[in-house]
């Protein structure tokens, strides 16, 4: 009954979203505060007003909300948790401002990154030559180059987690190809420097699509977006799941030139002509509109981020230092598994993976400051 090609399809496997115990969810790098208090009065007033809103289709193109994003951009620098933050407004710190204007020209929006990146996959990848990831980087790539039949290769990260961008750079250039990872990396939390990136994107072939994933970068690292003028051929991908609270609405986009952003027009016109819903779109214009509230939740994410970790370390934890809403942690002893279940027992939820090389570690997502209290206490059982 089911296509030839199901057969091949090896679907992405989400942290777990169990309903059975009232767990306390540090295994999806969901952010642990709500929407800015603006984002639902502008949705519930919008459709109160007008609930034909509900009955008619969608902008299909999100023009609004892309005029927002690209406002966002351009006052934040990318880096919300770096921003400064003076009564209500935001501006850039001096290391991340961008030195253009961000247009809605170079901006895509998406359900959710994860469709931006169907939609990146079919747009600039080919079956005729692989394109390369990291072997450690957002596990959900391998899935779209397999329902896509798009060759995909591993390169092993370096002994310290780093990706191994002299072999990403050879590997790609012999095969004239792409290349796509995550900064700051998934699931080791490590970030690349803007100008590292950079220095691999002279080496890559000119005439290639490569894709840098900044699902995280609002929590440490370096936003890409400043490249984009050097580089016709980057694709930056960005989230609104994680620094704005949005993972339950599905809102993810693309910073790119024009002519790479009118290609996935045309995919998301040849597959779904709507795939941001009217009340998402209402919710990510108004969102765009409170970047002092994102910069102050960024920033005390960064903080139990750091408090955490130092805590852990400690505690006689390994941790890889990150520059995300998540760490990447092990204790010599135990499996990775063993403390994933240790964990859970206690009510809390983290991410396990048990790929080799991470097979030892746990992704922990990093919650609000009670949440982390939670997680100390049944972290304090390992040692009795
Ligand atoms: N990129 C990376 C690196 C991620 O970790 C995730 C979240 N799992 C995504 C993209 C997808 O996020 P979303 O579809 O919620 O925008």
């Amino acid at each position: 009954m089911q296509s030839k090609r199901i057969l091949k399809l090896n679907p992405y496997k989400p942290g777990e979203q169990p309903k059975d115990r009232n767990y306390i969810k540090l295994n999806a790098n969901e952010n642990p505060y709500p929407p800015a208090p603006e984002v639902m009065t502008a949705v519930s007033n919008a459709i109160l007003q007008n609930p034909m809103l509900m009955a008619l289709y969608p902008d299909p193109n999100s023009v609004e909300l892309r005029k927002k994003i690209a406002d966002l951009l351009n006052v934040s620098g990318g880096v919300l948790c770096r921003t400064e933050i003076c009564d209500d407004k935001v501006n850039a710190s001096e290391q991340d401002k961008i030195p253009f204007e961000v247009t809605p020209e170079m901006i895509f929006t998406g359900n959710g990154s994860d469709e931006v990146l169907s939609f990146i996959f079919y747009a600039f990848f080919d079956s005729d030559r692989p394109v390369f990831q990291p072997e450690h980087t957002y596990s959900f790539y391998p899935v779209y180059a397999g329902y896509y039949d798009i060759p995909l290769k591993k390169i092993p990260l370096n002994k310290d987690f780093t990706i191994d961008c002299q072999q990403m750079i050879s590997s790609a250039v012999e095969a004239e190809s792409s290349v796509i990872f995550a900064n700051p990396n998934a699931p080791t939390g490590i970030a690349m420097t803007r100008e590292q990136v950079r220095q691999m994107l002279l080496a890559l072939p000119k005439n290639r699509v490569h894709v840098v994933d900044e699902a995280y970068v609002d929590f440490g690292g370096e936003s890409c977006i400043p490249l984009l003028k050097e580089f016709p051929n980057l694709v930056i991908v960005r989230t609104f799941s994680k620094s704005l609270s949005f993972a339950g609405s599905r809102l993810g986009f693309v910073v790119a030139n024009p002519d790479l952003i009118a290609a996935l027009h045309c995919v998301k016109d040849s597959f779904n002509h709507f795939p941001v819903d009217t009340v998402t779109q209402i919710a990510g214009k108004t969102a765009c509109e409170c970047p002092s509230y994102y910069a102050k939740t960024a920033k005390a994410i960064v903080e139990c981020r750091e408090d955490f970790s130092g805590w852990l370390l400690e505690c006689g934890w390994t941790v890889i230092p990150s520059s995300t809403n998540f760490i990447l942690a092990k204790k010599e002893g135990f499996t990775g598994e063993e403390i994933y279940k240790r964990i859970k027992e206690q009510g809390i939820l983290v991410r396990h993976f048990a790929t080799s090389g991470v097979e030892n570690f746990v992704r922990i997502t990093i919650g609000n400051p009670e949440q982390m209290e939670e997680l100390k206490k049944a972290i304090q059982t390992f040692d009795v």
